[in-house]
């Protein structure tokens, strides 16, 4: 790496294309952590004593940012982890392994929950029932949908204040732009550092601390920090993830036009609030006649899922 550091001039470990900033090992980790200071302060994305349950899977962003809110907030606030098993051996328990280790060095208590127990089956059975060929939706669909169903549940077991989860400026340019490809006002209103667009009781708000930090820092970040994360191969069930297409198009804009990703935020955080102006007339939340979980019919889509994945399991 060629250069100085912009900060004490030793010799640089880090070039960020943007700045451009150089940066030694120790600055570097200090510009990172300061950026996420500020994320969670300008987006008041913490507040009060409030509990922070923090969902971790094991990989580099939900421990990176497990071990930025246990050091951020642990003196303040309850910080407590939340993991959630899919029942992807060889991948999940690997990675689910990881976080608990990180977990009890940091003196962090968490909750491990299955699908396994909850639904009654594990997302290895419902890729033979899905297919290659989605015969009954895809893989990482179910999978998304019932995931974000425990952690909403247990999070609010928990009685956190907020769900704090790992989602990075990466995640989220993709997620931007697969809701435009989607022509989804609604959800696309819902994303954001802090999720939704209005308190709804039963719904533990998420919040994203490392909104605005690209992929490839974090990568860097956890390395230098030395904080311990999954790296073995990914999800065998991730190439039915559609969002697999939408990373490679913001990849190859991103290695063009560096600051792609960036700008995408920021148009969205200007936009914010015009779509949110635009809520459905007379939206009305009510409780799943089968879990109780709010949803806007009268059963809720994970319920949907898990009748509709029971009937080809069994
Ligand atoms: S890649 Fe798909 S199936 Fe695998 S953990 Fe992610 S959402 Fe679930
Ligand atoms: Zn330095
Ligand atoms: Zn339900």
């Amino acid at each position: 790496m060629a250069g100085k550091c912009v900060q004490c001039g030793k010799k640089a470990s880090i070039s960020l294309p943007y700045g451009p900033h150089k940066f030694c090992k120790e600055h570097f980790l200090h510009f990172f952590e300061k950026r996420v200071r500020k994320t969670i302060r300008e987006n008041r994305l913490v507040q009060g004593r409030e509990k922070l349950v923090v969902a971790c899977s094991g990989g580099k962003d939900s421990c990176t940012t497990l071990y930025l809110v246990n050091k951020i907030f642990s003196k303040s606030n309850p910080v407590e982890a939340l993991l959630v098993d899919e029942g992807i051996p060889k991948y999940r328990d690997r990675a689910l392994a990881i976080a608990e280790a990180n977990c009890k060095e940091w003196g962090i208590p968490f909750r491990r929950v299955s699908f396994r127990e909850e639904f009654g089956f594990t997302m290895v059975d419902v890729m033979r029932k899905t297919g290659p060929k989605k015969k009954i939706g895809s893989t990482c669909a179910f999978c998304g949908v019932l995931r974000r169903r425990l952690l909403n549940k247990h999070a609010r077991e928990m009685k956190a204040g907020k769900l704090v989860t790992g989602h990075n400026m990466d995640d989220e340019a993709q997620s931007v732009l697969m809701n435009v490809c989607e022509a989804d006002l609604q959800r696309l209103a819902r994303l954001g550092p802090i999720s939704g667009i209005a308190k709804v009781k039963g719904l533990v708000p998420r919040v994203k601390p490392l909104w605005q930090c690209p992929e490839a820092e974090v990568i860097s970040f956890a390395g230098y920090a030395g904080i311990r994360h999954f790296e073995g191969q990914c999800c065998p069930f991730k190439w039915q993830a559609k969002r697999n297409d939408f990373r490679g198009i913001l990849n190859h804009l991103e290695a063009s036009y560096p600051g792609t990703m960036f700008s995408i935020l920021q148009f969205f955080r200007q936009a914010k609030p015009l779509l949110a102006r635009e809520k459905p007339k007379n939206f009305k939340l009510n409780s799943c006649t089968e879990c109780g979980e709010l949803t806007s019919g009268s059963v809720c889509t994970a319920c949907n899922m898990v009748v509709k994945l029971k009937g080809k399991i069994n």
